[in-house]
């Protein structure tokens, strides 16, 4: 499909949003809508409907971000990250689940004092600030259980942890605020309960900016978008501003694109090479990286998990993946013997997944013993605070250049120990919920999952000797560069971060917009 508009090399007057994912898609066509021309590049292909299948292996290939990554510490060496290199970007994998962040996880610092070896903050702005961006957020992602939305049915694996979590005490239990239709709307039909959310979604049901926001901003006649094209470099003029992004088109040819103001949305490990790769002889740290900070207090979540053999047939792949929470342990409660909380989520794994990451190495009986009793497992998810620490970080490897012929991104991510108490205690909860079932046997996963939910590499702080943004997602060194993913978080919370991310995305369209208008006037 072609875009309806196309902008020249050297118009000007253009913004352009790198990442056509939750954050650049979302913000492409809040810009759009407001009379802004918007030129984005995605480094992706771009499905239509139909190339989307339920089938996991398939959709693996189509849309994973596969170039080399190292994943150096307690991450996972080859593939320490798990995100989508297509138009959509990983909205067209993930599993939708939407809970807001909580007014004490925005002021971590303030509330869980200064953690040794850690870099914990608090946000610029508190949770009141944020809310009326969720509200605009869940009414434009369609959020069950918010705007009169229906929550989804509960299926097998809800069913099953719910009624553990009762029997263990937990009270804050539901489908989860996903932005899943429960019931048709917004041009898209309500969800068939089919269980292949992270295959894309072949109905629609799930949004992903592959067939929400990118349509919509193609709609205003402001918007182009370039496929296959994967921005290398910025480039800045006398000033300091950024006056052009250089970018290889799918032809591998090297291309310019003039621009007025640009906001950068690649997911967080491309967002930060993008801009350590822009490096000048005026700042040869990086753009935009005069704190030294670019790169560094990067977060992913805690996620571990839990699959129970129970002792009867759950068959956990049908319906929604995450459309289960528990939420009772996400307060802020020292007596537990950490800071911070975590959610337990539904989740499905499916035989390939569970040979891989729960048994690796195993065969044999060892391994068809528990994927024989498929239909009887039940799963949960761990997903937990993870405090920033200043050296874990993403940097540029120093030799190897990946097809791109860019230095090949280093990821390294040491727990606190912190964390590793909050997994020891949320593993043994989530045990205690299927326990309390009569389980048949109980399998742990820590340690083993890539990360899903990238964070805080440029985050957001009032003192720019201190912080790489502003409120805004602005960067202080450059005016006319933003940052609109979740590179900008100063704290994780324990909430899946693509809501946030999607607010904070709306929020920023606004201030860009104001900008402009400002000085165009
Ligand atoms: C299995 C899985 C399940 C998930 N489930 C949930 C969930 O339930 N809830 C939740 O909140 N989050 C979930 N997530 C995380 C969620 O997908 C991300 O938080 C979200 O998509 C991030 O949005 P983004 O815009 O920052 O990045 P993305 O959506 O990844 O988009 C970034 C885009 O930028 C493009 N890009 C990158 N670099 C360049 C470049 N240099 N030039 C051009 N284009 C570039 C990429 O190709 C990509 O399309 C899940 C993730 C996974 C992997
Ligand atoms: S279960 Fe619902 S959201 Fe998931 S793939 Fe099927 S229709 Fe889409």
């Amino acid at each position: 499909m072609t875009s309806p508009r196309t902008y020249a090399p050297d118009d000007a007057s253009v913004v352009v949003v790198i990442g056509s994912g939750a954050g650049g898609g979302t913000l492409s066509r809040a810009l759009a809508e407001r009379g802004i021309d918007v030129v984005c590049l995605e480094a992706g292909g771009r499905l239509t409907m139909a190339d989307i299948v339920n089938d996991e292996a398939q959709m693996f290939g189509k849309f994973t971000w596969l170039d080399e990554r190292i994943g150096v510490g307690d991450i996972p060496a080859g593939f320490p990250t798990w995100n989508c290199k297509t138009v959509g970007g990983t909205t067209l994998h993930w599993t939708a689940a939407c809970p807001r962040l909580q007014a004490h996880e925005m002021k971590a610092l303030s509330t869980y004092g200064k953690l040794p070896g850690t870099s914990i903050s608090d946000w610029p702005f508190s949770l009141s600030e944020l809310v009326p961006w969720y509200e605009r957020a869940e009414h434009l992602m369609g959020v069950t259980g918010t705007h009169g939305i229906e929550r989804l049915p509960a299926n097998n694996n809800f069913q099953v942890m719910e009624a553990g979590g009762r029997r263990v005490g937990y009270r804050d239990m539901d489908t989860n605020n996903v932005a899943i239709n429960s019931a048709p709307r917004d041009g898209r039909p309500s969800c068939l309960q089919l269980g292949f959310c992270t295959s894309g979604c072949a109905t629609g049901a799930k949004w992903s900016t592959l067939y929400t926001e990118v349509p919509k901003a193609e709609q205003t006649g402001r918007f182009e978008l370039r496929t296959q094209c994967m921005a290398i470099g910025l480039q800045s003029g006398k000033d300091g501003r950024v006056t052009a992004v250089r970018y290889l088109d799918a032809q591998g040819e090297t291309r310019e694109q003039k621009l007025r103001a640009i906001c950068v949305a690649g997911n967080v490990v491309e967002t930060t090479r993008l801009l350590l790769n822009s490096a000048t002889e005026q700042s040869p740290q990086g753009l935009a990286n005069s704190s030294g900070q670019l790169g560094r207090n990067y977060m992913r979540h805690l996620l571990a998990g839990v699959v129970a053999v129970m002792p009867g047939e759950v068959n956990m792949h049908k319906g929604a993946q995450c459309a289960g929470v528990i939420k009772d342990e996400t307060r802020h409660d020292p007596a537990r013997g950490f800071a911070g909380g975590f959610q337990l989520h539904t989740v499905m794994f499916t035989p390939e997944t569970l040979a891989n990451l729960l048994m690796p190495g195993a065969w044999g009986r060892k391994l068809s013993g528990v994927i024989e009793r498929y239909r009887k497992l039940a799963a949960l998810l761990i997903v937990g605070e993870d405090p920033a620490m200043p050296d874990n970080r993403v940097t540029l490897h120093p030799t190897r250049k990946d097809r791109y012929g860019l230095p090949v991104p280093v990821m390294t991510y040491r727990h606190h120990d912190n964390s590793r108490k909050l997994v020891r205690y949320a593993v043994g909860a989530a045990k205690k919920v299927y326990s309390a079932l009569g389980a048949e046997e109980i399998y742990e996963m820590v340690d083993v999952f890539p990360s899903t939910h990238n964070m805080g590499t440029a985050r957001m702080g009032d003192d720019p000797a201190r912080n790489v943004c502003n409120r805004w997602g602005r960067t202080h060194d450059i005016a006319n560069l933003y940052i609109a993913d979740g590179s900008l978080f100063p704290s994780a919370g324990c909430e899946n971060p693509t809501l946030t991310i999607v607010a904070l995305a709306l929020r920023q369209a606004d201030y860009l917009a104001a900008q402009l208008e400002s000085v165009q006037a």
